[in-house]
């Protein structure tokens, strides 16, 4: 499973600035486990975006948001509402977030924070990569993570190394902020490059403490442990 854990609602509702029609569309996979997704949090969004005078043109849950290929067959049910739309809000972690903005000609804006879970990780179906930083900014880089695409991980590139498109430390790879300023050219989105994001908070990239007692933790040091060893073996 890949954790995540819902944005403030303040927070999503300033990255929604001058969208007014929004389209909610949720991962019904590992957000529903970890409690950042599902019907409830769907119905939480959309109240709460109402209130800020936003219009609701449709909502979805599609299980999983992380295969391109489940998404492109679903959406295609949701077409009309879309298209009346001016940008999604996903309910997923960064990979489904990035996923959907290459099946959508939309902005996307992930509704939650993706983190470290430690070493457990869930599929990737496809190429998109989520580094768990805790703090997604995915709606100012056109739904490409900075982090995963570039070669330095840049928030505010490019570093002016890419040739032709080509990342200067692997010629092999896209150069990840020349994708970004296309895909934000294609949106007419090109001014959010001069948003500075906030200075990173790099505690978020630890696996908090809640999330490293595992069941694995329990078999190895806890009650069932003790429970399960044999009489006579203390
Ligand atoms: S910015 Fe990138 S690494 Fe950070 S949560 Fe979003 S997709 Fe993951
Ligand atoms: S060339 Fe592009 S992808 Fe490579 S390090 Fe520079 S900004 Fe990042």
């Amino acid at each position: 499973m890949i954790v995540s854990e819902p944005k403030p609602t303040e927070e999503l509702v300033d990255s929604l600035s001058g969208v007014d029609r929004v389209f909610i569309l949720a991962c019904g996979g590992c957000p529903v486990g970890c409690k950042s997704g599902g019907e409830e949090r769907i119905a939480e969004l959309a109240d709460a975006l109402s209130k800020a005078g936003k219009e609701i043109m449709g909502r979805a849950q599609i299980d999983f948001l992380c295969n391109k290929a489940l998404v492109g067959s679903q959406l295609w049910y949701y077409l009309p509402q879309l298209r009346r739309s001016q940008g999604v809000l996903v309910v997923s972690c960064g990979i489904g977030v990035q996923a959907v903005a290459k099946m959508v000609d939309l902005p996307v804006f992930p509704a939650n924070d993706t983190f470290s879970s430690g070493g457990m990780q869930g599929l990737w179906p496809s190429e998109e990569r989520c580094a768990g930083c805790g703090d997604c900014i995915l709606d100012l880089t056109g739904g490409i993570c900075p982090i995963t695409m570039c070669s330095k991980g840049l928030l505010n590139g490019t570093c002016g190394g890419q040739h032709d498109g080509r990342c200067e430390v692997d010629p092999e790879r896209d150069c990840g902020w020349y994708l970004i300023y296309q895909r934000l050219k294609e949106l007419g989105k090109l001014d959010n490059l001069k948003k500075i994001p906030p200075l990173r908070d790099f505690r978020k990239r630890e696996v908090p403490g809640s999330q490293r007692r595992t069941t694995r933790w329990a078999l190895e040091k806890g009650e069932i442990y003790e429970a399960s060893r044999p009489t006579g073996t203390e």
